[in-house]
Formats: structure tokens, C-alpha cells, sequence
């Protein structure tokens, strides 16, 4: 075995800086990445910015849908309650009205009758309205309950009372109304309205007093919708309830006056409110209004939970939804980020498929190579002997074997040639050198090579090309291709001639070869040019054939930077062109 036959057999992993299959492998397992693996990576982090995107600008829509219904919403139901708290106020200003007339009327009739007016007969001639009061009477200077519409009076004495008190040191000329008290007189909760009464002189003459069940302030719950948990509320800016209804609870007394709800109050004259009640901790939003002239305040609230649920049932609906849709696109984006990986993991063991075929194809080219070479050699020996005994033997029929062991070995040393130069042109290895050549020149001394074959044949053999012609190319291989094509041409030629011509065509110089031979079927034009591909094997052997010479053609001829094409019929003859540019690319210099 040769130097060189060890070198290929041992150079499995890495040969000339060539990466061999076993070299590819180790690679794809150290985790290099081709170039692909890099943009799929962007792919992968652009599905999942998008997804992350489309989610929040769904989920930033549903947010800012269900901000403005539920602004909406809150304004729908402050202007209803406000609507309320307007009816409530008017109802609450007519009742304290009618309370202040009657309380003048007993007043002035005091004033003017003392001790004899008889309150019972006034409210029965209907000059006091008596439907809304508990009890109507005249507290006298001494602070006892001294005249009363009831037929059975209690004199009480109420000079520690609020109501009574207030009047006595001075005359405000002012209609008072007491927190709720739980009378003395009646022994029902009640509010107390009183005002007070003169003597001739100015001086204090006793109180005027009207006991008002103070649930009929609160009555005009049952008139209105505020639903199961709403609330209508006549409290004293003194922080103290007068009357109050929620639901079927009634209260009175409280005093809520310390609660964050009721300091807000205390801000405006009206507006809304909302929060947990000081009294019973439901989140209500309220409309109140400060009644005109009267340190009083009417309030309708609504339980929050109560009048959002509707909403409440929407906005869930909402949520539900975007949350499906998140889970859509998630899934959508997994799934094609798992189809991102998938195409991923196909490119890379495409590549590393790829790179191991050039590998194992180029190895196979640099064995072949190293072959052809080691065989030549004993080759040339074996040629060089058959044709000593074949021009030197004195017996015949040796000479005529040693004749047979020539040809053969001719044919062997051209098939050798021929896959040498192949296999150098797909390693890589076969080097041009352009130089400027003379087609008339070049195509004379290929035409003086073939005209002894032509002539033994009976064909005619003309060369024509243009004078001053010059191509820049590598005239080692161009007259190899040439040879190649006008050989095949005598070679396939029995009767006519061969035609080897030169023009220039597109910016080209075309060498074209033509004959009268037999032909070739077109659906044959292209498998000519692949390697051991014969129209005819049999005729082709019996002709000295390879099957390599086109393919051999053609590789030369794309690394000069040109082609070869054919144009034939079977039994009309064959054109093969040969188009080389008519400078040489400087790349395959
Ligand atoms: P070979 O060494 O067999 O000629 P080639 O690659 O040069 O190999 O040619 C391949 C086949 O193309 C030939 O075997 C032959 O059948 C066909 N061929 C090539 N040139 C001609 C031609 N001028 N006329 C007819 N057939 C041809």
C-alpha cells in the first residue's frame, strides 16, 4: 500500500480541513447550530412577544369596556337616586311646612287665649291639620305639658328637654326640631317641633309643640324603588338620624356623626357619597341634599352589590371571555411554537444530512482520486511492455495479443484519465490558468489531431474560425473538451463529416461541433451528460467508449464559467456547443 492510499484510509475524522461524516456528526453533537437555527430562535421569541401583545391588548380592551359600563352604570344610578333624594326633599319640606303652620296657629291662638284655648275643638274644626302628628299641645313657662289635643293629658314636666330649653332664654323667632325622643306624654318615639310663644311683654310664655311619629318622613320608602337593601335617611346636620328606613328595619337617635360617610356630607349641600353604613356596614351609594333654610339633610342610598349585580354578572362575562381567548392564543402560540421547533429540528438534520453526503461525496472523489492515480502508474508499465511485444515479437500470433492487451489497456488508462479529472474537479482540486488564447489557433491543432482518424474513417473533417478571435481561458482544458466532442463525433460518424466551427454569440465564443452521424433521441439530450450514461452501450463499447467523456465536458465547462448543450436527431446528425465566456471570471482564476 501507498503513501498516499494510507493517508486516505486514515483520515476518517478530518482531511484537508474537510469535514468528513464522522466530523459532521460531532459537530451536530457539540451543538453548533447553522445559521437556520439562529433565525428560528427569533421566531420563537416573535411568537411569544406576539402572543404576550395580543393578550394584553385583549385583555387592556376588555379592561377599558368594563371601565367605561361601569362608569356608566354609576352614573345611571347616581342620577336615579339623586332623582329620589329630590322627591324625598320636597316631601320632607312640605311635611315641615305643614307642621310650622299648624305650630303657628297654636301659637298665636295661645298668645291670644292663654290657658282657654282649646286645642282638641281646633283640630276638629280642621283648622290644625291632624294627620300628621302624634299629639299637638302648649308647654307652659313652668316647663310642664299644660294643654293637649288628647283628651287625657299627662302634665309632664319637660323643662329639662331640648326642645323646651332652647326657648326659654331668648326669642330666635325660629321652628326647632328636637332628635327623637321617646315622649313623655305619648310613649312612642317621636320628633319634636316646637316654637316659641310670647308673652304681651316679649317675655317668655311656654312652647308651642307638635310630636311627629318621625316614620313619616321615611314613609316615602314604600313609594319608590330602592330595592331590598336601599336606604332613605333624614338626618340633622348634627350627625344625628331622624328617621330611617332600610328594608323592613326602621331606626332613629343614632348618631353618625363621627363616621367618614358623614363628614363627606358635611363638605357640599349635595352630591354623592358612597361606602360602608356607619349603621348596619352595607356599601351603599347615596345622593343626599341639604334641606333650604333647615339643618337637616335627606339621603337615598343604594346597596351596591344589589344594583351592580347585572353588571357585576357582565363583567364576569367579560372576564370569562378574555380569558378563553387567552387560552386560545396561548394555545395557538404553543402550537406553533412547537411547529417552530419541529421545522427547527428538520433544517438541522437536513444540514447535518447535507454535510454528511458532501463529506462521504468528497471522500469518495479524493479515494477515487488517490485510485486512479496508484493504478496509472503500473499502467503505463503494463502499456509500455504490450507495445514492445507488439511492434518486437517475432511470433505472430503473441504480437497479436500483446496487440489486444495494448488497446485494452488504452481504454483503461483513458477511463483512469477520465475519472481522475472528475474526481478532481468535484474535490476541488483541479486549478485553471487562464491566459489569452487564439481560437483560429486552438481549433486548428485540434482539427490536425483528429484529421488521421477522420480520414481512416472516409469523413471529411472541416475547421473554421474567425481570425483575431482571443479568449481568455485555460487552453489545456478547452482543447480537452474539444477533443472530447470531435472525437465522439468521428466516433459516431460513418458517413459525411465533422464540422468544428467558431463564432461569437451574446458576448460568448460558441465552439460548435457538428456531424452527420446517427444521432441522439431527445429524451436522451441530458442523460448523456451523466457519468456511464451511453445511447448505446453496446455500440459504444465496441467504439472504445468510457461513458465519462460528456460528463467530463460539462464539469470542465461550468468551472470555466460556460456550458455544453446538444441539438440532435436520430439519423440527421449532432450539434454539441461549447459557450465559454470570452473573459474569465476573475473568482475562477
Ligand atoms: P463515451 O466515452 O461513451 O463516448 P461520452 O460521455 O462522451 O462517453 O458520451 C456518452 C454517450 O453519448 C455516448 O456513448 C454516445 O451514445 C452519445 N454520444 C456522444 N456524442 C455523440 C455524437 N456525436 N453522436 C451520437 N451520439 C453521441
Amino acid at each position: 500500500m501507498t503513501q498516499d492510499n494510507r493517508a486516505v484510509r486514515s483520515g476518517v475524522g478530518r482531511r484537508d480541513g474537510n469535514l468528513t461524516p464522522a466530523g459532521a456528526a460531532e459537530r451536530a453533537r457539540a451543538g453548533q447550530r447553522p445559521a437556520l437555527g439562529a433565525d428560528g430562535v427569533w421566531a420563537l421569541w416573535l411568537i411569544v412577544l406576539g402572543g404576550v401583545v395580543l393578550v394584553g391588548v385583549f385583555w387592556a380592551g376588555v379592561l377599558i369596556k368594563v371601565e367605561a359600563e361601569a362608569e356608566l352604570e354609576q352614573r345611571a344610578i347616581d342620577r336615579r337616586t339623586m332623582n329620589l333624594a329630590r322627591v324625598f326633599e320636597e316631601h320632607t319640606i312640605r311635611t315641615l311646612g305643614a307642621v310650622d303652620q299648624a305650630l303657628l296657629f297654636v301659637k298665636f291662638q295661645y298668645e291670644k287665649e292663654g290657658d282657654a284655648l282649646d286645642i282638641a275643638s281646633a283640630v276638629q274644626q280642621g283648622m290644625i291639620v291632624s294627620t300628621l302628628y302624634n299629639q299637638v299641645g302648649v308647654i307652659n313657662r313652668e316647663g310642664i305639658y299644660h294643654l293637649s289635643n288628647l283628651a287625657e293629658l299627662k302634665r309632664v314636666d319637660l323643662r329639662d328637654r331640648e326642645h323646651f330649653r332652647v326657648h326659654v332664654d331668648q326669642d330666635t323667632r325660629a321652628f326647632f326640631v328636637s332628635k327623637p325622643v321617646l315622649g313623655r306624654a305619648s310613649g312612642k318615639w317621636s320628633v319634636q317641633m316646637t316654637r316659641r310663644i310670647n308673652q304681651p311683654d316679649g317675655s317668655f310664655g311656654g312652647v308651642a309643640v307638635i310630636s311627629i311619629d318621625p316614620f313619616y318622613f321615611t314613609s316615602l320608602y314604600n313609594d319608590v324603588d330602592v330595592g331590598r337593601h336601599g336606604v332613605v335617611t333624614l338626618v340633622g346636620l348634627d350627625g344625628v338620624v331622624r328617621a330611617r328606613r332600610a328594608g323592613d328595619a326602621v331606626d332613629v337617635g343614632q348618631d353618625v356623626s363621627k363616621s367618614a360617610l358623614f363628614r363627606s356630607i358635611e363638605q357640599r349641600s349635595s352630591g354623592h357619597v358612597s361606602g360602608p353604613s356607619p349603621i348596619d356596614g352595607r356599601d351603599r351609594m347615596y345622593s343626599y341634599r341639604t334641606l333650604a333654610g333647615m339643618p337637616m339633610v335627606v339621603m337615598v342610598g343604594v346597596d351596591r352589590e344589589e344594583v351592580m349585580a347585572d353588571f357585576m354578572a357582565r363583567r364576569q362575562g367579560y372576564f370569562s371571555f378574555a380569558l378563553g381567548m387567552s387560552l386560545v392564543i396561548a394555545g395557538f402560540c404553543a402550537l406553533s411554537l412547537w411547529l417552530v421547533q419541529r421545522q427547527r429540528r428538520i433544517a438541522r438534520r437536513l444540514v447535518e444530512m447535507r454535510e454528511r453526503a458532501e463529506s462521504a461525496n468528497r471522500l469518495k472523489s479524493e479515494f477515487l482520486a488517490s485510485v486512479s492515480h496508484e493504478l496509472r502508474t503500473p499502467l503505463n508499465g503494463v502499456i509500455g511492455y504490450a507495445e514492445l511485444l507488439k511492434d518486437l515479437s517475432e511470433d505472430a500470433e503473441l504480437r497479436s495479443y500483446a496487440g489486444v492487451i495494448f488497446e485494452s489497456s488504452q481504454h483503461l488508462l483513458a477511463l483512469l484519465n477520465s475519472i481522475l479529472d472528475l474526481a478532481r474537479v468535484e474535490a476541488g482540486g483541479m486549478q485553471l490558468s487562464p491566459a489569452p488564447v487564439d481560437v483560429a489557433g486552438l481549433v486548428g491543432e485540434v482539427g490536425a489531431t483528429y484529421q488521421a482518424m477522420a480520414q481512416g474513417k472516409g469523413l471529411e473533417l472541416v475547421c473554421s474560425a474567425p481570425e483575431g478571435l482571443t479568449v481568455e481561458c485555460d487552453r489545456l482544458r478547452v482543447v480537452q473538451v474539444l477533443n472530447n466532442l470531435v472525437h465522439n463525433a468521428l466516433k459516431f460518424t460513418s458517413a459525411g463529416g465533422v464540422w468544428l466551427s467558431a463564432r461569437v454569440e451574446d458576448a460568448r465564443c460558441v465552439l460548435e461541433v457538428s456531424d452527420s452521424g446517427c444521432g441522439i433521441p431527445a429524451e436522451l439530450h441530458e442523460a448523456v451528460f451523466e457519468r456511464f450514461r451511453q445511447v448505446d452501450a453496446f455500440e459504444t463499447r465496441s467504439q472504445g467508449g468510457t461513458g465519462l467523456g460528456l460528463a467530463l465536458c460539462r464539469e470542465l465547462a461550468g468551472l470555466m464559467g460556460g456550458s455544453v448543450t446538444v441539438q440532435s436527431q436520430p439519423g440527421e446528425g449532432s450539434v454539441f456547443r461549447f459557450a465559454l465566456p470570452l473573459a474569465a471570471e476573475k473568482s475562477r482564476q
